[in-house]
Parts: C-alpha cells; structure tokens; sequence
C-alpha cells in the first residue's frame, strides 16, 4: 500500500533537521531567511534527500500538495530516520594535528548533532555559492594555501568527490570542505551558530591574521 504520511521518527527527524536549517540559514542570511520544506516522499537517489533550490517547485509538503516560489531548502521525509542513522554509524572526519596520528577506526561516531550540523552546512553552502559564485574553495586551492588544516581538508574533501559528475563537481567539493570544517568545529565544543556562520560564509585563503582570530586556531592551538 502507498502510504501518505511521515512516521513518527521521519516527522521527528524532519523537525530536528529543518529547525538546524533554517536556524543557521537565518544567521548566513540575516536579511532574507528562507524556509525548509518537508517533502512526502522518497528522493529519486539517497543523494537528492536534501537540497537547496532557487527555483519554484510544486512538491508534496506537510501542508498537502503546495506551491513554493523562488529560494528554499527541500528535505524528503520518508527514510529520513534511516537515513540519519546510516550517517550516525559513521566515523567523524578530524583534521586538527593532534588527531592526525590516529586510525580512522580510533575516530568516535558522529553524534546526532553533528549529524544535523553536517548536513545543515553544506545546504546552507550550496545557498551562499548561489550568491557568492566566485568565493568557493577548490583543489586549486591545495596548492596556494600553507594552512596545512584547509590543505588537509581540500585534499580529503577532493578525494571524496572523485565520482562527482563535473556539473556538480565544482559546488560539492566547496560545500563538502565547509561541511567538514564545521563538524570538527562542533565536535570540539563549538555551538555558538555565529561562529558556524562565519565558516559557512568563509572564502578561500582568507588572510592567517583573519582566519586565526575568526577560526579554529584559538580552539586548535
Ligand atoms: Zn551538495
């Protein structure tokens, strides 16, 4: 049978999830917030299950069938507690020196939180690319860069996104450094969601002076 409504751990999840979205897309974007839209339904692929859009759509959402104009952020609901846990029985990404010299399989889960922050960053990225498509982080960059935390980092997220088709190429390894960057910043204690910010909203190379005061290097060092 087909069924019409998100289960309770689905419209649980769902809430978690938009409310981290929407919470940090305010702060990107204190001008002009956009809203998530839980849609009642699979994603045609698991890597469509979130999604940032500029366009008008016409989607199935907690209100029934809805028309969405311009800007939002697109969540599929049915799976999405399967999927959350799928993403918790992966080991976090950590980067800083100290943890450099340990076995991935040494590396704790990601909790719940990180879980959302992970996602929540990179949709929100992929929302600044929109606006900002000059300012993103690319492999090039490894070569430019003598921060060897963002070398690491563009190295790792590069190596991630070899399947990538070169349409999306570009924008994924951008959003997945970000993402990236932000978990590890959670993950030693950081929730201030301006803080967060200011990495969603980071540009390339930015100056050592910038980057330490704004960064990770009082936390890191
Ligand atoms: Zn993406």
């Amino acid at each position: 049978m087909e069924r019409k409504e998100l289960t309770k751990g689905e419209m649980e999840m769902a809430k978690q999830l938009s409310e981290m979205i929407e919470k940090l897309d305010k702060v990107v974007f204190p001008g002009n917030p956009i809203e998530v839209l839980v849609v009642k339904d699979y994603p045609e692929r698991e890597n469509e299950r979130f999604r940032y859009v500029d366009k008008c759509c016409i989607a199935e959402s907690e209100g029934g069938e809805i028309s969405k104009e311009g800007e939002h952020y697109i969540i599929y609901g049915f799976g999405l507690d399967q999927r959350i846990g799928q993403e918790k029985r992966k080991r976090i990404m950590l980067f800083k020196d100290s943890e450099m010299s340990k076995n991935s399989k040494d590396l704790p889960l990601l909790s719940l939180g990180e879980v959302l922050v992970a996602i929540a960053s990179h949709e929100v990225r992929h929302r600044f690319q929109n606006h900002f498509p000059n300012d993103l982080f690319s492999p090039g960059d490894v070569g430019r860069t003598n921060d060897p935390y963002l070398k690491r980092l563009t190295e790792y997220t590069t190596l991630l996104c070899k399947g990538i088709s070169p349409k999306h190429y570009e924008i994924e390894i951008d959003a997945g450094l970000i993402e990236h960057w932000v978990t590890e910043k959670w993950h030693w204690g950081e929730r201030d969601l301006s803080q967060i910010a200011k990495i969603v909203k980071s540009k390339p190379i930015p100056n050592k002076k910038e980057l330490s005061s704004l960064f990770f290097y009082e936390i890191f060092n």
